[in-house]
């Protein structure tokens, strides 16, 4: 068959994704294009080509993009077969199956694309992974043995985002992943909705295979993809040693809650040592009371803590922030930014996060606290996403604002210290200008900054 896998957002680096199921295809014997939509231009010809169009949704921005790409592939050629495959293809089976697409596939999908992809050819109706309209297939969860990734259907690692360092200027970045789904439950994620507190890991040998090749093509950093690297902390560190033997020169970046921050403080000296740069964490509030609603499992405290271990290693913690939930209130919201200003974070944080507001796709655990019910509205036709509404109706009012402001002073280029004032007068209801929120002790010399990668980045 000839299968067109299509990417549309993958935080900005070369996607794992469908370089993974590429491979899984080509050893069946099919014939594959890659296209990523992130940063190639909609390819009628491909699409013209393609007997199947596999659609890569491992998140929720991805999801509403994949959709729109899905209406214009099947309205060129409508006898394509369309697949969507990832962590949010299943979450939105419903709603996808209705008249979105012919086939979901969740969890581990490498597998079951590959034989679905196998059964459409010999017309054998392959069902295990694999949801059609009526039928579901629960998330395949079963442990796969993994290929190496093909990377070279995909544009090359310039095109994608690179990692500013200070002191060494731009480098290229590769993205991999040793594991996916996550060991913990955290309320807001949609993580545990599909892989229920399981991990499932990627075959060492076809992750440093993997990184050889990204290394080939010129990376010079890596940033590892598993939803948390710490889940399985001797796994981890494994690779990575075997990495630093082959790459001494390489820095990489991992993703690990704060809570693995708190439990491992000489793994983290050992990952510095090994060329950990930073650690991206969830931290999304510093309100207790809010920490326990999400069930994240730290708090205010414990990112002090974290910080402490983090700083101790030589890397740098960058928090990922959910400021905007039903519980937050206008007093909260200044509270965070004064912890951010207090801890030296402002250049840690991502601008985009201040914004953020909770999401609530379909199967959310949120779904089940009660007092939410009246604030929860319909399932977005658009989003795919429950709507709900503040009961302080100055929380959502902020929430546009600044959205809006850091929005088009990241395209205007301007500093972080900036864009933090002006969340931070917004906030205090104040206009975006007001200067008093303002102060030069905010700036932070370039040398001392954490590297940032030069596009901004959001599930
Ligand atoms: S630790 Fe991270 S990946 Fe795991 S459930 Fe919580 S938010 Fe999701």
């Amino acid at each position: 068959m000839n299968v067109l896998l299509i990417s549309c957002y993958d935080l900005g680096h070369q996607p794992f994704s469908i370089a993974s199921a590429a491979a899984h295809l080509l050893e069946r014997g099919h014939r594959v294009e890659c296209l990523d939509l992130a940063v190639q231009t909609f390819d009628r010809g491909k699409i013209l080509n393609s007997d199947v169009i596999g659609i890569s949704v491992p998140m929720h921005t991805a999801m509403c993009l994949g959709i729109k790409v899905a209406k214009r592939a099947k309205a060129i050629k409508p006898e394509s077969y369309l697949c969507y495959f990832g962590l949010y293809a299943s979450l939105n089976e419903q709603k996808l199956l209705s008249n979105l697409g012919d086939t979901v596939i969740g969890g581990e999908f490498e597998g079951p694309l590959a034989d679905y992809i196998d059964g459409l050819e010999t017309g054998e109706m392959v069902t295990s992974g694999v949801s059609r309209p009526h039928v579901s297939g629960r998330p395949n969860l079963s442990r796969q043995e993994f290929i190496t990734p093909v990377r070279s259907l995909l544009p090359p690692l310039e095109d994608y985002s690179k990692l500013t360092v200070s002191g060494q200027g731009e480098k290229l970045v590769g993205s991999t992943q040793t594991s996916r789904g996550c060991a913990h439950r955290c309320r807001h994620c949609p993580i545990p909705s599909a892989y229920e507190g399981r991990l499932r890991l990627v075959q060492e040998q076809v992750v440093l295979a993997d990184i050889d090749n990204l290394v080939k093509m010129g990376a010079e950093h890596i940033s590892f993809g598993d939803p948390d690297f710490l889940n399985g902390v001797k796994y981890s560190l494994k690779i990575v040693r075997a990495m630093y033997q082959k790459h001494s020169n390489i820095s990489f970046d991992i993703t690990a809650k704060i809570e693995h921050l708190l439990e491992y403080p000489e793994v983290l000296c050992e990952l510095g040592s090994l060329g950990c740069l930073f650690v991206v964490s969830a931290v999304e509030t510093v309100d207790d009371r809010i920490l326990e609603y999400l069930d994240k499992g730290h708090t205010r405290d414990d990112v002090v803590v974290a910080l402490q271990h983090t700083r101790n290693a030589g890397i740098y913690l960058k928090p990922s922030l959910l400021p905007f939930t039903p519980w937050t209130t206008m007093s909260g919201y200044l509270d965070l930014l004064a912890f951010i200003e207090e801890h030296d974070l402002i250049y840690h944080v991502d601008p985009v996060h201040y914004s953020i507001r909770l999401l609530l796709p379909p199967g959310s655990k949120l779904l089940e606290i009660s007092e939410l019910s009246n604030l929860v509205g319909e399932l977005s036709n658009e989003d795919l996403v429950y709507e709900w509404e503040h009961p302080d109706g100055r929380v959502d009012a902020l929430q546009k604002q600044i959205a809006c402001m850091v929005e088009s002073s990241v395209v205007d280029g301007e500093d972080w210290a900036i864009i933090f004032a002006k969340v931070k007068a917004l906030a205090l209801g104040k206009e975006a200008g007001y200067l008093e929120a303002f102060s030069n002790d905010l700036f932070l010399p370039v040398e001392l900054r954490p590297p940032v990668f030069s596009e901004s980045w959001f599930c």
